[in-house]
């Protein structure tokens, strides 16, 4: 164990030494530990970490506010009323969407249901929504909120696709399947760009075509999947997607979110929406007249004038997205992750099984990882890891997520989770494990 040890620290010193995104860590504020050291962190997933930048920015707005007070929504370096114009251009890019087809607005739960608003019109025996078994929890509760607004019944029109037989995971595949036989009626498919639980990433474009070969609706949450893979939503032909920017685009607890509505939707005048003046066209907003005039493209969709001191932060994080590029920080990404994963299966493979997919185009940074001997166990290992400095997650009943982000951690810091965790086994009793025994 001491020797394979040996060569997993080695290669990860090598891959660090030739890591051309090294730097990047540097833009950003890493946990520390009691003794000093920095926490190794593998929770991206849920809350990314800080970037430096964050702190000037938002000072930037609070003194705009101490000092311009009203005026700060017209004056200075950058106008509040344009902060939106401002994001789009690197959010655009980000998700693979022309600049007027995205907008940065609320949360990503409202976003959802404000775009159901407009995508979910059950009609006749075209009725039901299609999601995934397993969902997270609040996307369930949102479309079957939805479908009880509509007057209908959740238990007839909520369908939740499982994997087919003698499979964990849902592919594709499926999905195509099911709709061919049942897409008649269905009126929404809603499905997330990477699976929040197993990690498994989802070729969007073939989710969307057979949502619209079949006459359905197709909206995207891409909670997981933005900043995590490359994404091209106006070419998947989706109508709507929705995400929020705390998890891997770093943006800060409850962060403002996003929305993608495709460009076909634009100018229709009979698709029904909730409105709000920031909604209505730039142009005429201020003359405070009675009739809405929807503004263009997504920004229609908006309610009420954007939160600045949360929009701040996820300026200075497009800031770096755009300084390192999505392209390369995939290919760090894929690489970290398949370090880790290698580390894993040659190393723990009789204690640990990874859920998410091995094909590296099915998967973004993060891993799931089945403790096969359960809950307890499983339990006993996140605590250790949490206890020796290595943040990870832990997800009922057996199930340890990490998610190395290329843009601050290290493969170091993959590493001493694959240290620890063969330390763990050792402390166990299982023999020949322990980098100590
Ligand atoms: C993180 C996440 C959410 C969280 O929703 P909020 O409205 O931002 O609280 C919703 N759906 C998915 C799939 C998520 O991963």
């Amino acid at each position: 164990m001491e020797k394979i040890l040996k060569k997993l620290a080695d290669e990860a010193r090598r891959l660090d030494q030739e890591d051309n995104l090294a730097r990047f860590r540097d833009e950003f504020r890493i946990p520390r530990r009691d003794d000093g050291s920095d926490l190794h962190y593998f929770c991206g997933h849920s809350l990314g970490l800080q970037p430096r930048a964050v702190e000037s920015v938002i000072r930037e707005e609070l003194q705009a506010w101490s000092q311009q007070a009203v005026r700060g929504h017209f004056e200075g370096p950058l106008p509040w009323m344009k902060y939106n114009d401002e994001l789009r251009p690197a959010l655009a890019q980000l998700v693979g969407a022309k600049p007027r087809e995205v907008a940065v607005m609320n949360t990503l739960t409202v976003n959802l249901h404000l775009l159901m608003v407009s995508f979910y019109r059950p009609r006749g025996t075209r009725r039901k929504i299609l999601i995934e078994k397993h969902a997270f929890p609040s996307d369930r509760y949102a479309v079957e909120s939805q479908i009880r607004f509509h007057g209908l019944e959740p238990s007839e029109h909520l369908v939740e696709l499982e994997a087919s037989a003698g499979h964990r995971l849902i592919d594709e595949r499926d999905v195509e399947k099911f709709l061919e036989q049942n897409g008649d009626d269905i009126a929404l498919v809603l499905w997330p760009g990477v699976q929040y639980a197993t990690g498994q990433a989802f070729d969007l474009k073939k989710i969307a075509q057979a949502a619209r070969l079949c006459g359905s609706n197709c909206g995207f949450d891409l909670a997981h999947a933005i900043g995590n893979v490359p994404l091209s939503l106006h070419d998947t032909g989706c109508d709507f997607a929705a995400w929020c920017h705390y998890k891997y685009l770093n943006s800060g607890p409850g962060a403002v979110a996003g929305c993608f509505v495709h460009e076909r939707h634009h100018d229709r005048d009979d698709l029904p929406r909730f409105h709000g003046w920031w909604g209505n066209d730039i142009k005429s907003r201020f003359e405070m007249g009675p009739e809405f005039k929807p503004g263009t493209g997504a920004d229609a969709w908006q309610l009420s004038n954007p939160p600045i001191l949360s929009m701040a932060p996820l300026r200075a994080s497009l800031e770096l997205f755009q300084a390192a590029g999505m392209e390369k920080l995939r290919g760090k990404s894929t690489q970290m992750t398949a370090y880790l994963a290698e580390g894993i299966n040659s190393q723990l493979g009789s204690l640990l099984e990874i859920i998410t997919p091995a094909d590296p185009q099915r998967r973004g940074c993060q891993l799931s990882i089945r403790v096969r001997e359960g809950h307890e166990k499983g339990r006993q290992l996140f605590r250790y890891l949490e206890t020796r400095g290595v943040l990870t997650d832990w997800r009922e009943p057996d199930v340890i997520r990490v998610a190395p982000a290329p843009l601050y951690n290290r493969f170091e810091d993959c590493f001493q989770l694959l240290r620890h965790m063969s330390d763990w086994a050792g402390s166990i009793g299982i023999p020949g494990y322990g980098s100590a025994s």
